[in-house]
């Protein structure tokens, strides 16, 4: 399922997916049995901190990689079971109720004899449309279905507050459609994505032979995907590109949009899903729908029938009968190295997280996060924006008149810990017993319908974009405000029982990142009523091209990393994320700093407390990771690998260095140094 796109520039504020271990017993909450004490800290503090962690935490088969962040996960997830399984029991949940529904999709999703024995049955309908499409107004009106249901048909139609305007909701459309990660999937000379190519034609066949198509005609119908597909691919914009505001900002009415697209009608389109008062929208990238117009017309109407066909197979596999979810895994396991299938109930757990998420948030939250705990994470929070306000206050690079405004921007900030303040209400989502994709379905409808009517009206202040039991955390630059869910709010990232240099080290990081997001290479471009500003925007010229610099340094330093051998890491695409990780862990020093003695005087386990803190930093990193995900990851992904936001980091913090007695010439130190704070 595909998630709520009204993040533009999807994983802008996100920190990682990413999860820890049971820690080895240690003297409270430190870890030392992560360590690696035959590594250097001063060659490579990454695996000093975490090379016992992963030695003793090998990549479970179903996981393409393992961390914290996914140990955390899958802790929440089996909390989640028990609250799902409870509720699929309990015959007596009143009809309509959130329990009911989230009862009734778990036990949709178990069913495996239901779903086995109905097969690809359940698509039918939808076949049958596809196969029903005579002329492009057809072909239209599928897209439009499909892309409701959830099927990644050729675009992406969202909203999205305006750049320009935050106080309104404009509809936007994206571009999209392909079955592969990212353009550089097709268009990439180089042995390993060619392999990738090679494999990903023997994977659309074979789910087109699982539809009934005969095993020749299956072939040639690949050949069609990957040929459509890679004429999307080539027609879209690089993800570096996309980082740019204004890459992605052409807001255009009617005409304008049909301007871009003749042969194809927007105005039907927005009747098509359900909102014929829509007059404008931003047309996110202009040049691939360009393209999609030339080739709606250039690929004959029965290759277009093929690729909804494949899309829609794609998009509902892993919820069919056992051969659609052996086959869907097979691309997965290309694609991410994951060597088996995670077991059915973490399959439906992680659906169901999708579907309704927040229904089971707030049995998660009564569950696992007490009031009580907000105000201690306040605390930690609170001393991170202190450490930014001094800075800001006191930054010798920094005009009056930028800091005037900067300081602004921060005050503005909101902040938001746990769960919303108000449930979402889900009485419009019908769920029964099965079959289970049609729950999916209809979640995924319901979703977009949610999504689709924000159009025009005003922001809704109080939403979150993710959901309370997400391990996670989130800067949002429209709403200027940060967002640290329960999930993300327990050990190792915040561990009551730890020595608080740890905890300032750790979720400091966290909070100290998301907080520097308002303030990296993109969040800077927006004021603090989040509207995205001409350059220099809020900073006076010569301010923000020193803040420029700063930011472009990072660049140069990440590019000079790689993974798997030899691909590289696009600084260009980390700028913001590494920016974020440097900012945040400066800032959580700064906090840890200036907290009282008692606080930051404790030694503990040999390490002093500085040594502490950046231990407790480096932890939040622990990962393996197989290479294959490692490319997937370099290649779409804006944040930089997990050993790097750890190394990367540390070498341009002298606060480090001096902690961990670090020499002269060593890696551990960039002799560029980039400095944001
Ligand atoms: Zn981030």
């Amino acid at each position: 399922m595909r998630p709520s796109r009204s993040l533009l520039l999807g994983t802008l504020c996100a920190f990682p997916l990413g999860a820890l271990a049971a820690g080895a017993g240690t003297p409270n909450g430190l870890h030392l049995g992560w360590l690696d004490r035959s590594a250097d800290p001063a060659k490579d503090f990454f695996t000093f901190a975490n090379g016992g962690w992963q030695e003793q935490n090998p990549i479970p088969p179903a996981y393409s990689r393992w961390g914290t962040f996914s140990v955390l996960v899958k802790q929440n997830q089996e909390v989640i079971r028990g609250i799902l399984e409870d509720a699929a029991q309990d015959t007596r949940a009143r009809a309509g109720s959130d329990r009911r529904k989230v009862g009734d999709f778990y036990a949709s999703g178990m069913d495996e004899a239901a779903i086995d024995a109905a097969g690809a049955e359940p698509l039918r309908p939808e076949l049958e449309r596809i196969g029903a499409i005579q002329g492009l107004a057809d072909l239209r009106r599928e897209v439009a279905h499909l892309q409701q249901l959830g099927v990644g048909a050729l675009f992406d139609f969202g909203q999205m507050q305006d750049f320009k305007d935050s106080a309104k909701v404009i509809g936007a459309a994206f571009q999209g459609g392909l079955g592969l990660p990212d353009r550089d999937y097709y268009l990439r000379d180089d042995p390993k994505f060619r392999q990738v190519r090679e494999a990903y034609l023997a994977h659309v066949a074979a789910m087109l032979e699982l539809l009934g198509d005969a095993p020749a005609t299956a072939a040639a119908e690949a050949r069609t995907v990957m040929d459509i597909e890679t004429r999307l691919a080539r027609a879209s914009m690089p993800r570096v590109d996309q980082r740019k505001p204004e890459n992605v900002y052409h807001p255009m009415d009617l005409k304008a949009l049909e301007g871009v697209t003749p042969g194809f009608s927007w105005s039907g389109y927005f009747a098509d899903v359900g909102h014929p008062e829509i007059e404008r929208i931003n047309l996110a990238m202009p040049e691939f729908f360009k393209a999609m117009n030339a080739d709606l017309s250039a690929v004959p109407l029965e290759a277009w029938r093929t690729y909804l066909r494949w899309h829609l197979a794609h998009a509902f596999a892993p919820y069919l009968s056992r051969p659609f979810v052996e086959e869907s895994f097979r691309l997965t396991r290309v694609l991410t190295g994951a060597q088996e299938l995670l077991p059915r109930w973490q399959r439906v757990v992680a659906a169901e997280d999708a579907a309704l998420g927040f229904a089971v948030g707030k049995l998660y939250v009564a569950k696992k996060f007490p009031p009580s705990s907000r105000k201690a994470v306040l605390r930690i929070l609170h001393g991170i924006r202190d450490a930014l306000r001094a800075d800001l206050a006191t930054l010798a690079w920094m005009s009056p008149a930028t800091r005037k405004a900067a300081l602004e921007k921060l005050d503005l900030m909101g902040e938001r810990i746990g769960y919303p303040d108000r449930w979402r209400d889900y009485s419009a989502l019908r769920v029964d017993r099965g079959p289970y994709v049609r729950n999916v379905m209809r979640a995924n409808a319901f979703l977009q319908r949610r999504e689709l009517a924000k159009i025009g009206k005003p922001v809704d202040r109080d939403e979150w974009s993710m959901t309370p039991q997400t391990v996670n955390a989130y800067y949002d630059p429209s709403m200027n405000n940060i967002n640290f869910p329960a999930g993300i709010l327990q050990p190792p990232f915040f561990d009551p029982k730890a020595p608080a240099a740890v905890n300032d080290g750790a979720i400091g990081f966290v909070m100290g990142h998301e907080m520097t997001h308002g303030f990296d290479d993109q969040g800077a471009r927006f004021d603090g009523h989040g509207n995205l500003l001409p350059e220099p925007g809020w900073w006076t010229a010569a301010d923000f091209a020193k803040f420029k610099a700063a930011t472009d340094c990072i660049s140069d330093h990440f590019s000079r990393y790689t993974v798997d051998g030899d691909l590289h890491v696009q600084g260009k695409l980390v700028t913001g994320e590494a920016t974020a990780d440097l900012g945040g862990l400066t800032l959580a020093w700064r906090a840890f700093q200036a907290s009282p003695a008692p606080r930051r005087e404790k030694a503990a386990g040999g390490f002093t407390p500085a040594q502490q803190f950046f231990l407790g930093a480096a932890h939040v990193w622990a990962t393996n990771i197989r290479p294959e995900e490692a490319r997937r990851l370099v290649t779409i992904d804006p944040h930089p690998p997990a050993v790097y936001r750890v190394n990367g980091t540390v070498a341009n913090m002298p606060a480090f260095q001096e902690a961990f007695h670090v020499p002269a010439g060593s890696p551990m130190i960039n002799a560029d140094r980039c400095v944001i704070w």
